[in-house]
């Protein structure tokens, strides 16, 4: 059976909470695990790296919470699935492996293309 643009919408509910709470749960770890506290020193290490780690995780993490934010604002103003390069809309077994996507299959290949 097709998914409904109702059932990606409820998707895209469960993954923009989910995001919002990995983020919350990271920005608490930065703050609380901050680098200098550790009495050992062969610990340092591994805390930068953590760290570090969990900025780009983090940056990461909202990058993906902006398009899903993006994607459901696009409901509201009954955008939704349509291409926003070329205004084709995007075929729903794209948006059913990813209820976010900007652009059709054929605008994302090229755009990945001249990268
Ligand atoms: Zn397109």
């Amino acid at each position: 059976m097709p998914v409904t643009y109702d059932e990606l919408r409820k998707e895209l509910l469960v993954q923009e909470r989910d995001l919002a709470a990995q983020l919350e749960a990271i920005a608490h770890s930065v703050r609380e695990d901050g680098v200098g506290y550790s009495n050992h020193m062969a610990d340092v290490g591994t805390e930068v790296f953590e760290q570090a780690r969990d900025v780009s995780l983090a940056r990461q993490l909202r990058r993906s919470l902006e398009d899903v934010e993006r994607a459901l604002s696009k409901f509201n103003d009954g955008t939704y699935g349509i291409c926003e390069a070329c205004g084709t809309i995007i075929e729903l077994a794209r948006l059913e492996a990813l209820p976010s996507a900007r652009l059709c299959m054929q605008c994302q290949s090229r755009r990945e293309g001249t990268r």
